[in-house]
This record gives C-alpha cells, structure tokens and sequence, in this order.
C-alpha cells in the first residue's frame, strides 16, 4: 500500500527556458518560451507523469529539472535543498541523485565500448565501491535490471532495443539515484517490448523507492505509471492531479481533446477533433494559448492568460476560464473546434 503522504523529493517552481529563433534568413529574432512557468512537486517514491503533444515543453523541463538546462527564471529545490548553478562544485554531489533514462537507448550508449564499462562508468565517475569490486556491482545492477552478466561483455549493437534499454537502466541506477526522469523511455521500443520495460520500471521503484518524472506523450503508458499527472500545452500546465481524474474525465478542454483520442469503451461523448495546427511556440496567441482550438473558447479566453489554480467545487487544478465558472462557454466568441462521434468498431 502506498504512503498517502510521501515527503516531496523535489520541487520545480515556475520555470522559464527561452530561446531566441529566426524565422528565415533574413527574418528577425523572435523569442520562443519553450517553457513559461512551470511549477510541480514530486513526491518519494511516486511518479509524476507529464503529458503532452510534442514540442509542448516537457522534455525541456525535464532536461532543467536535472540541470541540463539552466532555467531563465525560477528554480529548484531538491531533498530540501536549491539546486546550485550546474558549473558549482556543489551541484555535482546533488546531480549524483538523479539519472535519466533517454527515449533512444542506441543514441545513450557508446557504440564503442561494451556495457560492462559503460555501467561502471558512474562508479568510477562518483568513486562508489573499489576497482576490486566493480565487476561485482556490475553484475548485480545487470540481474537487477534483467540481463545476464555475460551481458556485459557484449556491445550495444550486439543487443535489442529492449535489452539496450535495460542496460541504459542499469547505468542509471548505478549511482542509487533518488530521482530517475524517464523522457519518452519507450516510444522507440516495439509495443511487445514496452510493457516489459515499464513493468521494470515500476519493479524497481517498488524495490528501491525511486521516484520518476515520466515524460510521455503516450496517455496509456503515463495512466500506468503515474501516481499523478501533469499535462502541459504550449509551455505551460494546464491540468495537474491523480490520473483517474485527469485520464477519465478531464476538466481542461485540451486534455479533453487528448482523452477522447484513446477509445475507451466506457466513456461516453464522442472524439474531439480540434481544428487548426499544432501551436507555433515563436506565435503564441495571446490569452489562453489553446483559444484558438477550443471548441469552448470566449471572448475572455482571447485576453487574459487562465492560472492554474483549485476548482472550487472539486479541488480539481486546472487553468481554463470556463471549468472555473469564470466565463460561460462561448460567451462573446465563435466556436472553433468540433466535436465528431467515435467510429464504431466496425467502420473503424
Ligand atoms: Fe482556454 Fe478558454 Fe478553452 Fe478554457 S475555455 S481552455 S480558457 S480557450
């Protein structure tokens, strides 16, 4: 059973990473907010599942939330502690704590060393256990992760995609990591192999009490994996919380949209088709980025920016106008998406 009140492990609060991008050769820099205020808390031994459509700023916040990326404002806090400027000394003993684990294991492997070295590495690296007892630490990580130790002999393109992924584990885990963030771990593996890799995941949470920042675009492997769930569009969070809530019935317009997509066959409405591009982060519409896709935007949504904040009635954190009661759906505005039943079994 799961401690219903976990200490928070970690703490991002509004996080902000820009860059400046031109458009054409000739044309003008404009500044892009990949990420605009990004604020979420992750408690021991949970996963945090964060969702959206690509380009919508997740991988950027994981990538700042392990100081990959120095954030142009805002900050970190992690085991009770400010994340220090990556170039401080400081920075190092607490970036030990955390791993990653990357979409494509061939591209987070190197081609020319074989994978008892490159699980080794962070041993070395950190200076855990003695050059003696390497091989054995070696071995267990190996068995703990589901290969064998002969594994590490082998070299990354002697292997699968799902073993080349177990061994990227392996590496991650070297270092007893507090925080694993995960960033599309298995979008690159073949759907026979994903479950394996995310039942592995949740065996070692289970066994070690990791917590996870799970980035997905995959809703069906997120409601798997999470004990809460965050979905972001456009750089920002539009709906937090358990994800019976937001991957049932989600109160946010956009993570309706997203929903409606998996057919489910005890959801009722049909699928929201949303009209319109994916949003162009350098042409951020003013007021609520998603207006001009929501089927329920008004005049309001237009001008002013919604805060993710509690819905009154159900606590729900949502940031949209109309779920707040702020505004009625549509009031002063034209609709711009449209709903359209789900195919049947048959017609699909
Ligand atoms: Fe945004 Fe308004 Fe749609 Fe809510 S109703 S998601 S605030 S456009």
């Amino acid at each position: 059973m799961i401690d219903p009140a976990p200490e928070p492990l970690l703490h991002a609060q509004g996080l902000v990473r820009r860059y400046t991008m031109r458009q054409g050769f000739f044309g003008r820099p404009v500044e892009v907010r990949a990420v605009d205020g990004v604020s979420l808390t992750l408690h021991r031994g949970r996963t945090l599942g964060l969702v959206g459509e690509s380009g919508c700023g997740k991988s950027t916040t994981g990538r700042m939330v392990l100081g990959l990326e120095v954030p142009d404002a805002g900050g970190v806090a992690f085991r009770n502690e400010q994340m220090p400027h990556p170039a401080s000394p400081e920075w190092r003993r607490l970036r030990a704590r955390m791993a990653m684990v990357y979409q494509d294991p061939l591209g987070a492997l190197d081609r020319r060393l074989d994978i008892g070295t490159q699980v080794a590495e962070p041993l070395e690296i950190h200076g855990i256990g003695t050059r003696a007892d390497r091989p054995r630490r070696v071995e267990a990580l190996l068995r703990d992760v589901g290969l064998r130790p002969d594994h590490a002999a082998r070299y990354p393109h002697e292997l699968s995609g799902g073993q080349r992924q177990r061994a990227v584990l392996a590496r991650a885990l070297a270092t007893g990591p507090d925080l694993l963030v995960c960033d599309e771990p298995i979008s690159a593996l073949d759907v026979s192999i994903q479950a394996q890799v995310m039942n592995l995941l949740s065996e070692v949470q289970a066994r070690t009490g990791i917590s996870m920042l799970f980035i997905s675009h995959d809703l069906r492997a997120v409601r798997q994996m999470s004990h809460r769930v965050a979905v972001m569009y456009l750089g920002r969070v539009v709906e937090e919380g358990e994800p019976d809530d937001v991957l049932h019935a989600p109160a946010h317009p956009y993570a309706q949209a997203l929903v409606s997509a998996i057919p489910h066959p005890g959801r009722k409405g049909g699928r929201i088709v949303l009209r319109g591009d994916p949003p162009n982060p350098a042409a951020r519409p003013p007021g609520c980025a998603f207006h001009p896709r929501c089927a329920l935007a008004a005049a309001l949504c237009a001008r002013e920016v919604p805060a993710l904040k509690r819905r009154a009635s159900d606590g729900r954190l949502v940031a949209c106008h109309v779920a707040h009661g702020e505004v009625a759906p549509n009031e002063g505005a034209v609709p711009t998406a449209i709903s359209q039943p789900l195919p049947t079994r048959e017609a699909a």
